[in-house]
């Protein structure tokens, strides 16, 4: 018989890190406002670890800015 509590958790787990880019050096999901890198060699790297590259491999292929919206937020009632 299927564990399907396990699956139920992976199927959420892989929902929740779907669409999610992550550092490819420090493995870290950046933060709201913060850019990811995606660097010659195809690696994605957070601002931090960028800023760590010598000075002739720091320029990325691409840049993109993490939106709030690709986060999945909490949604809470609004205090009367
Ligand atoms: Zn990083």
């Amino acid at each position: 018989m299927p564990d399907l509590a396990g699956i139920l958790l992976r199927q959420s787990v892989g929902s929740l890190e779907s669409g999610r880019s992550r550092c490819a050096t420090c493995r870290r999901t950046p933060l709201v406002g913060e850019r990811l890198h995606e660097m010659d060699s195809g690696r994605v790297l957070c601002d931090l670890c960028r800023s760590q590259l010598p000075a002739d491999e720091r320029d990325p292929v691409r840049t993109e800015r993490v939106h709030a919206s690709e986060r999945h937020l909490a949604v809470a009632p609004r205090a009367a």
